[in-house]
């Protein structure tokens, strides 16, 4: 049998897999990752990744591609409700328009929106991202390998073992790897055979996902809309706009409890009904394939045992209403990347690695609540996500800092919390633990942000009294052997702040500093130059490394 050593083995090539092995490559560390399907899903399923997620795949080049990929349904924004689609747009018609002061406070939460991140959420389906994602992987050196499932695996003290079969041909391998990454998606097998228990409401409802293909041009352009409640004696479901042309997909519940199977619903039933439902009996409809699924809601107790980890749907199912599955493992995956990355270079001890646990499994668990709110007790969407005014709440302080992927705080080892810190308290202000504050700089003639400039390293942003921290910054990266970089922010500093709106935007005094992680988390804040900043910003490193 053919013996392979690896430093990291990822089980799962979906959004969370692939991913992390891009993330990995970028920190420099040698992945395999084993995907048991010949190729990405065909299923658009997430319809759209949020403004955090857009933060990361901007620094890896890969923004310009995703909003090309979504650009077909970014016009996709209103939900309807109705039996017919014809009925759906007169009620949307008769829905009042925003009075003044709603409009005001409107342009006032997106105006805010702007001010948190250098991007935007983007509408890309993962049957076009994925891809794009494989890709890039590939470019980056990652070895993935499709067809090939894990069997079985073992962990000790050094290392995983695992045992992989080649489903085109039938061969099996060992391999030696010295971290393995669950990221095999809900009913993850890695997680059962780790025993570790999940919490929360689980199953929800049974549903068919059914990508269909009809081309409603004539009658939904300039009318767009992203989903649509059908409600009629013969049918539930909700509607969801891929293209806005001709590729769309249904969501019906059905009822294991009363004895209904996936297959009493094949294609032709569907090919069938759908005309009447849409309201257009002349109109062609193809069903190209039926994914059933279950809508989850429930998220591992732990997710790391030893030198296992877990990501993604495997540590957290949630439904698709709130669109955070694909988003939260990727964000999962970000998280661990540059933290295995310093352990497996000797830079960090492996309690940097317990840090994972402490910071995802908390974000994982108010994912899913914030998931179970917004789903109804068939698994479809609540029917209030249809209600005129819906929209402005998905807009507004909770949800919308949960849509866009901003909504938590990290507190732990790998984090210097501040006194009477309130940890319901998600502001971008500098806190350690949440996202670096966002500011437009110039730096080499270029425009930047400094949620840009935390990429595979840790990053000092000071304020425009900040010099001295720059010989400190030095010497301890020396010391340390650490990849440490140091800016200052002034009008004629390193980046130019040219009105000084730094030491606002991060809390501090002029000669106060920032301390950030290579995902961009702020780790530390220092109010103000302290007296030795040397030996203060050592030790604050040394004790952030584990
Ligand atoms: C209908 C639907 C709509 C959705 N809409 C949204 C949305 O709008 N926004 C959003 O963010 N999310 C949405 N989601 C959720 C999103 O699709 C998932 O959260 C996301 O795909 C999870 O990614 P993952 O990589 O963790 O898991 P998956 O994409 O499930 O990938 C796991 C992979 O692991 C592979 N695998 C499993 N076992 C093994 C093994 N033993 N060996 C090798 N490979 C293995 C599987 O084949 C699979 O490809 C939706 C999901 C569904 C079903």
């Amino acid at each position: 049998m053919i013996q392979e050593n690896i430093p990291v083995l990822i089980v799962g090539g979906g959004a969370a897999g692939l991913s992390a092995s891009i993330f990995l490559s970028h920190h420099g560390i040698r992945s395999l990752l084993v995907e048991r399907h010949s190729s990405t899903s065909i299923h658009p399923r997430g319809r759209g990744f949020n403004a955090r997620v857009m933060e990361l795949y901007r620094e890896l080049g890969l923004e310009g591609a995703i909003n090309e990929a979504g650009k077909d349904l970014q016009p996709a924004k209103g939900f309807l409700k109705g039996s017919t689609l014809a009925e759906a747009f007169a009620n949307a018609d008769k829905e009042p328009e925003p009075d003044s002061e709603q409009w005001a406070r409107l342009m006032a939460i997106m105006a805010a929106q702007k001010e948190i991140s250098p991007t935007s959420s983007s509408r890309g389906t993962q049957d076009l991202v994925e891809p794009i994602l494989l890709a890039e992987a590939s470019k980056r050196g990652g070895d993935v390998r499709f067809s090939t499932e894990l069997l079985s695996f073992e962990q000790d003290e050094t290392g995983v073992s695992a045992r992989v079969r080649n489903r085109s041909d039938g061969t099996e391998s060992q391999l030696r790897a010295q971290y393995m990454l669950g990221a095999d998606g809900a009913n993850s097998a890695v997680l059962r055979a780790l025993s570790i228990p999940y919490r929360g409401s689980g199953i929800l409802g049974h549903l068919l996902n059914i990508l269909v293909e009809a081309d409603l041009r004539s009658v939904v352009q300039g009318r767009e809309f992203s989903q649509w409640l059908i409600e009629r004696p013969e049918m539930k479901g909700v509607l969801l706009a891929i293209n806005n042309r001709n590729i769309w997909t249904l969501h019906v519940p059905y009822d294991p409890q009363k004895g209904e199977k996936p297959e009493d619903f094949p294609p032709e039933h569907w090919e069938a009904l759908l005309p009447s439902v849409l309201g257009l009996p002349r109109a062609e409809i193809k069903v190209k394939g039926i994914l059933p699924w279950t809508a989850s809601v429930r998220v591992a107790q732990s997710f790391q045992q030893g030198r296992i980890f877990l990501a993604g749907d495997a540590a957290h199912e949630v439904t698709p209403w709130g669109g955070l599955g694909a988003n939260t493992g990727i964000s999962d995956v970000h998280n661990l990347a540059w933290k295995l990355a310093l352990v497996l270079k000797g830079v960090a001890r492996p309690a940097l690695l317990d840090t994972y646990n402490s910071e995802r499994q908390p974000v994982g668990q108010a994912v899913v609540e914030f998931s179970h709110s917004q789903t109804g007790e068939d698994g479809l969407a609540t029917r209030e996500r249809f209600e005129p005014g819906a929209a402005m709440f998905m807009l507004s302080g909770f949800a919308s800092q949960m849509l866009s992927g901003h909504g938590y705080k990290y507190a732990s080892q790998a984090v210097v919390e501040e006194e009477g810190s309130d940890p319901e308290n998600h502001e971008l202000n500098g806190q350690p633990g949440t996202r670096v504050p966002h500011l437009w700089l110039t730096y080499q003639g270029e425009r930047t942000s400094t949620v840009d400039l935390a990429a595979t390293h840790f990053t000092l942003l000071t304020g425009p009294a900040g010099q001295d921290w720059h010989a400190a910054a030095e010497v301890v990266a020396a010391r340390l052997q650490l990849d440490l970089k140091a800016y200052r922010l002034a009008p004629d500093g390193d980046l130019c702040d040219p009105e000084k709106l730094w030491p606002g935007r991060a809390g501090i005094e002029e000669d106060g500093a920032l301390l950030v992680r290579p995902d961009g988390f702020v780790a530390w804040r220092a109010m103000r130059l302290p007296v030795k900043p040397q030996q203060e910003l050592e030790l604050v490193l040394k004790h952030l490394l584990g």
